[in-house]
């Protein structure tokens, strides 16, 4: 199948919900990060969501999606405040809403996925990295019995580097067979730049990156990994699945997520957006036992732990350092 309408929607859908969190980081203050305010991320994840379920359901009313928010945290005292600078941030996006069709549209996004036809969706990916300013995505995948068939990542911060000259914010998509592709996220409509993954098969030289946050990924465990391989250049750290998309355009060439703790298990919504692009463009996912992730489970990856993503040629090398680390 060519998923054509399926592409089009979910790159609109997207870029409208990408511009929602442009313009609610852009005001984000020193004094917000400090204060620990999370009402930014909030009106920003419910108004991603609400964005975005919306233009789904419109267009494909018979598709489940998983999204990672629930209308009932709008709900609480704590959020219910925050109801009218959600509305008027979607109304800037030309999306009027009452606080019912709020509501509604982010529940579409409750779907508990498994082996059939679903949409995945974080509607903002690196919430610490979206409040202090730096990189976070939003990431939509179309799931089919199991296989992701076609993923978009917005990555408002990732600077398109040579093309369209250096304009900040880029659009990846990727549909199963028909490679991974990149545009400006001001013009969702431009032309594509097709992406690949480096082609480095000298695991010494690689690029690695990792998560800002070490809650998220072991960065000890990582950094004995590198050493293994040969590596002395230090990881490069970045927040969301902008990490993915700089393995998909060869800036990188190893993303490591090393469990930090036995019980915690990998969401679909932070990898499937991600995932498509990377293979798509030449790469490997595997998980850190070198297994594919398993999608059709439920919400979450329930039988995989941590997550290896290379430029395909490092990865037979990179999965041999991983086990020999963890054991
Ligand atoms: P990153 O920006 O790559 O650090 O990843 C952000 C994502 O990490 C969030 O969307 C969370 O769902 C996820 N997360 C939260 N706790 C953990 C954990 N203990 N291990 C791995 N990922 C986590
Ligand atoms: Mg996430």
């Amino acid at each position: 199948m060519s998923f054509e309408a399926e592409l089009q929607v979910a790159l609109k859908a997207v870029a409208v919900a990408a511009r929602v969190c442009q313009s609610v980081q852009s005001r984000i203050t020193r004094e917000s990060i400090e204060k620990k305010d999370r009402s930014p991320v909030t009106i920003a994840d419910f108004a991603s969501q609400a964005a975005i379920c919306r233009i789904l359901g419109d267009a494909f009313p018979g598709d489940e999606i998983v999204g990672e928010e629930e209308a009932e945290a709008l709900k609480a005292p704590d959020n219910a405040r925050h109801m009218g600078d959600l509305r008027s941030e979607l109304s800037k996006v030309g999306i009027d809403a009452s606080e019912a069709d709020l509501c509604e549209w982010i529940d579409r996004g409750n779907g508990q996925g498994g082996s059939g036809r679903f949409w995945t969706l974080d509607p903002i990916d690196g919430t610490k990295g979206f409040l202090r300013g730096e990189q976070y995505a939003v990431s939509l995948a179309l799931i089919v019995h199991g296989r992701i068939e076609l993923g978009v990542l917005g990555c408002p911060n990732l600077s398109s580097a040579d093309a369209w000259d250096n304009a900040k914010g880029v659009l990846m998509s990727a549909v199963r067979g028909q490679g991974t592709q990149l545009r400006p996220l001001s013009q969702p409509d431009a032309a594509p730049q097709a992406v690949r993954t480096s082609s480095t098969t000298r695991a010494d030289m690689a690029r690695v990156c990792e998560s800002v946050e070490s809650g998220h990924s072991s960065q000890d465990a990582s950094a004995l990994i590198a050493a293994k391989l040969g590596i002395t250049a230090p990881p490069v750290r970045m927040d969301s699945q902008a990490k993915y998309a700089t393995v998909a355009r060869g800036e990188s060439d190893i993303y490591l997520r090393l469990p930090t703790r036995a019980d915690y298990r990998e969401k679909i919504w932070d990898h499937a957006g991600g995932v498509i692009c990377v293979e798509e463009a030449g790469g490997r996912v595997t998980d850190v036992d070198g297994r594919p992730l398993d999608f059709s489970l439920g919400r979450e990856l329930r039988e995989n732990r941590g997550v290896v993503v290379t430029n395909g040629g490092l990865h037979e090398a990179v999965v041999a350092a991983v086990k020999s680390v963890l054991g």
